[in-house]
């Protein structure tokens, strides 16, 4: 019997393969850095070396997450859906698809890649987050609860955030649980655009979570409503309603960004434990 997972030294769940073998399928990360597939991808990356700033590339993306001002251009990594339309329509190969998922960053403007044209480009990337399990156990007694809200998205990222809870990245490993109740969470986790039905909805399940809270945008339309943008039935990103502490890039972001972007949003806890706006966790009725 082989009991030694595809990861060294992984640890976990176990699969039947079907052929009463057993074998760990449980990923290792963050603890490790994990081998990701190279199917999704997860946004766009500039060379800025590359760069002339032509501006080509400017119109043809849906969400305008590529802008073009005399010598500076911006790529608005919240906004990129990751459609690649981009790629083939610079001339100088410097709009690349990438792969990298530890994109997450805690306010708006750090998902904004600022460079000006022809010299080194610099892409937002976090270090992996190797210390979430213990920042879970030390703020939170080893257990932070979820309620995920979807506020109208399409259910990509919903597929997402579902697969953080089945045997490979099984997020129960590090002490994170999805629960059913807002008064249960510590964190609000929203996906889409939102719609304007579900606004007063979201307001409702922040009130009803004990202080102090965190919330998640997740996903291009989290952040700033995504290919619906501007659209009559959305608000156009989750912090048009809610304070969001942490954001996460991505149509939709992969599971590892997601444990990544909680992780940043798990270090805003304690500054809002020292605030002492919850001393001792409140009930709500
Ligand atoms: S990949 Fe698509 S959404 Fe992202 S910058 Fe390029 S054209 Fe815009
Ligand atoms: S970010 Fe992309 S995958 Fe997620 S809800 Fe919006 S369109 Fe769907």
């Amino acid at each position: 019997m082989d009991m030694r997972g595809d990861e060294p030294g992984s640890v976990g769940r176990t699969v039947e393969d079907g052929r009463a073998r057993r074998r760990v399928v449980t990923t290792t990360y963050p603890a490790s850095r994990s081998t990701v597939p190279r199917g999704p991808r997860s946004n766009i990356r500039l060379d800025a070396g590359l760069c002339t700033g032509c501006a080509d590339c400017v119109p043809v993306c849906p969400t305008q997450a590529l802008q073009s001002d005399g010598p500076v251009f911006t790529v608005d990594h919240g906004a990129c859906i990751a459609c690649g339309l981009c790629v083939p329509a610079c001339p100088e190969g410097a709009l690349s698809v990438s792969y990298d998922f530890e994109l997450a960053a805690r306010s708006r403007r750090d998902l904004v890649e600022t460079v000006p044209v022809a010299s080194p480009g610099r892409v937002p990337e976090e270090a992996a987050a190797a210390r979430l399990r213990e920042e879970i156990g030390r703020l939170f007694r080893g257990s932070l609860h979820i309620r995920e809200v979807d506020a109208g998205s399409c259910n990509g990222c919903e597929v997402e955030v579902s697969s953080l809870s089945g045997p490979y990245y099984d997020l129960e490993r590090l002490g994170i649980q999805f629960v059913a109740s807002p008064r249960h969470a510590d964190l609000a986790m929203v996906t889409g655009p939102p719609t304007r039905h579900m606004v007063e909805a979201l307001r409702a399940t922040y009130e009803a979570m004990p202080g102090p809270k965190l919330v998640v945008a997740v996903g291009a339309c989290g952040i700033m409503g995504g290919p619906f943008a501007g659209s009559y039935g959305v608000v156009d990103g989750v912090d048009r309603v809610l304070p969001v502490d942490a954001y996460i890039p991505g149509c939709p972001p992969r599971p590892e960004a997601l444990i990544q972007g909680l992780l940043l949003a798990v270090g805003r806890f304690e500054r809002k434990m020292d605030a002492g706006r919850r001393p001792q966790r409140e009930v709500v009725p």
